[in-house]
């Protein structure tokens, strides 16, 4: 290869490295009555939603992404207080001044500015309807007998695009407030253990609420095949499995 060529070769291979950050990311499409919602995987339990000109990161950690490459937010959730969803030097760095942080009243006692939903608590921010779902742990429990995730500590959200409800549920098992939702198109429901979800866990509360999408999300080591195995008969859940470890 001649020098020319080879500096030319480098020029692309730099000029693409700005894109890269974003890229290394799967993402999927989802239609909606009101445009497209674009859904980035980023892993564990961490998510980017990008719909009409709004951004969206739900609990950003630095452990997973170079948020300084990572468009500002419009809106942050953040379901609860564990360090693998409340990280204070993500927000800053995805935060201007016009993002929008919505936290449970734990989190608000580490982080100052933003929205306090507590459990059941519904609004609209930039033209979403939220609704804060409980997130608790009604079996896993602490050696102390404490459960991992107390009940009225933390949240999850659906939130509504056009007519797209979307159910991300934070860690948490299958409760009753879980198994009552109606209409979710689409569901992230964690199964990491022994801290949230058993595949029978999972799949008990897809028969319940009955979700047209299931993303598994923040799965740690546990097996998918088991929960594929307790879901083959079923028509109404598509189940996706994306890089969420
Ligand atoms: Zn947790
Ligand atoms: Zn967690």
């Amino acid at each position: 290869m001649s020098y020319q060529l080879l500096g030319l070769a480098l020029l692309v291979l730099f000029c693409a490295m700005p894109a890269m950050a974003e890229e290394q990311f799967e993402t999927d499409l989802i239609e909606t009555s009101a445009g497209e919602l674009e859904i980035t995987f980023i892993g564990h339990g961490t998510l980017m939603f990008r719909f009409n000109d709004k951004v969206i990161h739900i609990d950003p950690w630095t452990r997973l992404a170079d948020y300084s490459k990572l468009p500002k937010a419009d809106l942050v959730f953040v379901t609860h207080h564990h360090g693998d969803h409340l990280d204070p030097g993500a927000i800053e760095t995805i935060s201007n001044d016009k993002t929008v942080l919505v936290l449970t009243e734990i989190c608000a006692e580490n982080i100052e500015g933003g929205v306090i939903m507590r459990n059941g608590d519904a609004q609209t921010l930039m033209g979403i309807d939220v609704l804060a779902v409980p997130a608790y742990n009604l079996v896993h429990m602490r050696d102390s007998g404490e459960p991992f995730h107390p009940e009225g500590e933390g949240n999850g959200y659906v939130l509504t695009f056009g007519d797209t409800r979307v159910y991300i549920a934070g860690d948490t098992e299958n409760t009753p407030e879980m198994k009552n939702l109606e209409e979710i198109d689409v569901a992230f429901l964690p199964m990491n253990l022994p801290y949230t979800m058993t595949p029978e866990m999972v799949a008990d509360a897809v028969e319940a609420f009955k979700p047209r999408v299931l993303y598994p999300y923040h799965y740690g080591e546990t097996e998918m095949s088991e929960l594929f195995e307790l879901l083959k008969d079923n028509k109404d859940t598509e189940v996706r499995v994306r890089k969420m470890e």
